[in-house]
């Protein structure tokens, strides 16, 4: 059984009075049927490990960088993010490839090292609308999956977000078919690379304006193991019913 997952990405949101949020979902919250993941910006990480430690809640990083140190001003590396006290690291979110150019080899180099540094990996993947209008989500998904993620995924440190860009902040989400189309894909193509045992403990998470009213319909969607969740992740009024609707 895959444990659901309810992870929200604060992206560059916040300051240290966003902490009161991280308490307030951790007393909601004592005992979730679900993991519950937080990925504050890199500067709240380490306050926020601290504020979240003896909860419910894990704390993860929104990127990191594809080598272990040295002259890379302003990142931060898979290992900072663990000593921060993160244990997950995003990559490859739409954001960070548009951005930031990051292309799914970079992401691929990144998440090698994040999962030998000992942290579990969300990658990123989704269509753009001019995809999926000309019929090319899948493709654009399986290619985005195979050259993403690296050889050394397992079921503990890979989670897949399916993310469509153009649900992401926009309000528009996909049709539960379009959605239960992309999570069986993407079970099926990690089922033929790791083979079934690794491939069915993989969890996929769906992401792109998920909010509490459309919550339990998108989780009732085959494959559906939970959410990577923006805009309604960063008040533990918004976040609490779909961590609910996970329960
Ligand atoms: P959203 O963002 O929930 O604000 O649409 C999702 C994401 O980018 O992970």
């Amino acid at each position: 059984m895959r444990q659901k997952m309810a992870a929200g990405n604060w992206k560059m949101n916040g300051t240290s009075a966003s902490l009161d949020a991280l308490q307030a979902l951790a007393k909601a919250h004592p005992a979730p049927g679900c993991e519950i993941l937080i990925c504050p910006p890199a500067p709240l990480i380490h306050r926020a490990a601290q504020s979240a430690a003896g909860t419910a809640i894990t704390i993860g990083g929104q990127d990191c960088h594809s080598a272990p140190s040295g002259a890379h001003t302003g990142d931060t590396s898979a290992e900072m993010l663990r000593d921060a006290g993160a244990r997950y690291v995003i990559l490859g979110h739409s954001e960070r490839r548009s951005d930031h150019h990051e292309t799914s080899a970079e992401v691929r180099a990144k998440a090698r090292l994040a999962m030998e540094t000992g942290l579990a990996t969300i990658i990123c993947v989704g269509e753009t609308l001019t995809q999926r209008e000309a019929a090319n989500t899948l493709d654009i998904i399986g290619g985005q999956l195979s050259e993403s993620v690296p050889d050394l995924a397992t079921g503990e440190n890979l989670v897949i977000a399916y993310e469509p860009i153009w649900a992401i902040g926009t309000g528009k989400i996909p049709t539960m078919a379009q959605i239960g189309e992309v999570h069986d894909f993407l079970r099926t193509r990690l089922e033929a690379r790791f083979g079934p045992g690794v491939g069915r403990s993989v969890r996929l998470l769906y992401g792109g304006s998920v909010k509490g009213n459309n919550a339990a319909e998108i989780f009732a969607v085959p494959n559906v193991d939970g959410a990577l969740v923006g805009g309604a992740s960063l008040t533990a009024e918004d976040f609490s019913p779909i961590i609910t609707a996970l329960d």
